[in-house]
């Protein structure tokens, strides 16, 4: 099995709180919440950052979207308001490298993010 944390989820290896899941992406819950609500929605192929996604992923990417939609209604924080975040690389503060999008919401958010 791969090494990467996200990978083993994935694969049911490490436990996670799920809060979505089909063919490509699974959702769940961030084991280290920033709000109130956060979630992470990944792809269920292994991509380090987001510079590896090719022409063949846009399927995929475009389902994550359409998880976080369902997921913010379901969770509600749409009428109020979200922030998706991806951290790509280093200097982001991106810590596990397989592709994750953060949904946050139930508080409100300061802007430019740290
Ligand atoms: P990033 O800094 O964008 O790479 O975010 C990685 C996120 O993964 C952090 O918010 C962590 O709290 C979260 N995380 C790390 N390990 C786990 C885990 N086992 N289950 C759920 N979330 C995790
Ligand atoms: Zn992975």
């Amino acid at each position: 099995m791969s090494d990467c944390l996200f990978c083993k989820i994935v694969a049911g290896a490490i436990p996670s709180k799920k809060v979505y899941e089909d063919e490509h992406i699974l959702a769940f819950h961030d084991i280290n919440p920033k709000a109130p609500v956060h979630v992470l929605v990944i792809p269920k192929i292994h991509k380090a950052t987001l510079l590896e996604l090719e022409e063949a992923d846009k399927d995929a990417i475009g389902g994550i979207f359409l998880a976080i939609n369902r997921i913010a209604r379901e969770k509600g924080v749409a009428e109020d308001g979200f922030r998706v975040v991806a951290n790509c690389g280093k200097k982001s503060g991106q810590e596990v490298f397989h592709i994750h999008f953060h949904l946050l919401g139930g508080r409100s958010m300061q802007w430019p993010p740290g």
